[in-house]
């Protein structure tokens, strides 16, 4: 379709990246009335990790104009979380009775965002299963070639916006402005039930379960569908090399765990057969979410440990509020960006605090490396 194709199109924002983040960005712009593209390297097919949303989520969804019939196919009420974090093992539940929206979601991941992605699609984003190759920003305005297909076909546009919105992963090396600042090594290993032996039932079930252990933590939920889901978040040089003294490092963490060993007792089975995906789970953040016209939103700005359990909605938001400030279409040196900035900062500190205090109410493992690099 645009193979042949070598002049530049004119569109007002490039978005990269189809999360949450990206794909509110992109909706929120089409609305302004913006020309947009919004590219994504993946089928979106694989594993998509982040289960567990807040119920205000159907708030924030309804802002972006989208109703709840029209996302509710991936996802499944949860009737709440227990917490085995401190020193008693018996779990404390929060059924959020309170919640004036209700009881959380459990999420089906890669249903949620291509759901989000699809309806970008439906407001004339133009989405595309792609990735830059190139930008150059020449009188004001952003030149990028787009490779599609497996760089079968390209396409040339020329956009006032660029907006990064590519997650955890590397900053994308075309960026003007891709230093981050880490401030852990948080990995997460996500082990997935895929025998019928393994799908079994729990009284735990619809709740998301959250254990501490003497290296990391677990949680685990049945995804929309029932399908259990355990994931481990520790340090990644807290991992031991080698095959069989990971394995034992993860048994020993899954027995420390006496909840999840006991209604997930199958991720002992994928720990023996070597079956995990791994992901990046680190705290961090860019040291500028803005270059000329090039920005950055979601994960991609501030990432925060998934302890926090709001990263979709705290994405969604961040896409959102880029998408805004841009509505105005405002100058580069707009004081605008200076406040927001600041905002920014003044955010991301608020929430390392959050996290510090999460940790410390943890004292059982306080000597542990894991726990100690955090209790401070
Ligand atoms: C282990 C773990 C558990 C979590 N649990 C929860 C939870 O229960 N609840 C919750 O609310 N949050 C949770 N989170 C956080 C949540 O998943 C993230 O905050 C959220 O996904 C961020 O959305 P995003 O759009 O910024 O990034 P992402 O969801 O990472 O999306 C980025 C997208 O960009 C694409 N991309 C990357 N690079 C490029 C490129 N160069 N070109 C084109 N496309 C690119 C990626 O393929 C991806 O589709 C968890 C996170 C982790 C790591």
């Amino acid at each position: 379709m645009f193979a042949s194709d070598n002049t530049f199109k004119n569109f007002d924002a490039l978005v990269i990246g189809g999360g949450p983040a990206g794909s509110a960005c992109a909706i929120t712009l089409a609305q302004q009335g913006f020309r947009v593209v919004l590219i994504e390297k993946t089928e979106m097919q694989c594993l998509r990790i982040g289960e567990y949303i807040d119920a205000s989520i159907g708030t924030t969804l309804f802002h972006l104009g989208i109703k709840e019939s029209q996302w509710i196919a991936s996802a499944q009420r949860s009737t709440g979380v227990a917490v085995a974090w401190q020193q008693d093992a018996s779990p404390h539940i929060h059924q959020g009775v309170f919640n004036p929206f209700g009881g959380a979601w459990r999420l089906d991941r890669q249903k949620f965002d291509n759901f989000l992605f699809a309806h970008a699609g439906s407001l004339d984003v133009l989405c595309l299963q792609a990735r830059l190759q190139l930008a150059n920003y020449i009188d004001g305005k952003w030149h990028c070639t787009i490779n599609i297909n497996n760089n079968k076909e390209s396409l040339k546009v020329r956009v006032d916006y660029v907006i990064e919105a590519t997650g955890r992963a590397n900053p994308e090396n075309l960026a003007p402005c891709n230093k981050r600042i880490y401030f852990d090594k948080l990995f997460a290993m996500a082990f997935r039930a895929d025998a019928p032996g393994m799908l079994e039932t729990t009284v735990l079930s619809e709740l998301l379960l959250l254990e501490a252990t003497t290296q990391g933590w677990w949680y685990s939920t049945h995804l929309p569908g029932k399908q259990p889901i355990s994931v481990f978040l520790t340090d990644l040089d807290l991992l031991p090399r080698g095959t069989p003294a990971l394995k034992q490092f993860l048994y020993s963490q899954l027995k420390a765990a006496n909840l999840t060993n006991e209604h997930y007792c199958w991720v002992k089975d994928q720990i023996d057969a070597v079956n995990w995906s791994g992901f990046n789970a680190h705290t961090g953040m860019r040291k500028t979410f803005m270059s000329n016209n090039w920005f950055v939103t979601g994960d991609a700005l501030m990432s925060m440990d998934p302890l926090r359990g709001q990263g979709i909605p705290d994405a969604i938001d961040s896409g959102v509020q880029i998408a805004k400030l841009l509505a105005n279409r405002p100058s580069k040196n707009d004081p605008i960006f200076i406040a927001t900035a600041e905002s920014f900062n003044a955010i991301f500190n608020e929430r390392l605090l959050e996290r510090t205090e999460a940790y410390a109410s943890q004292p059982l493992y306080a000597g542990n490396a894991f726990w100690k690099r955090r209790q401070h």
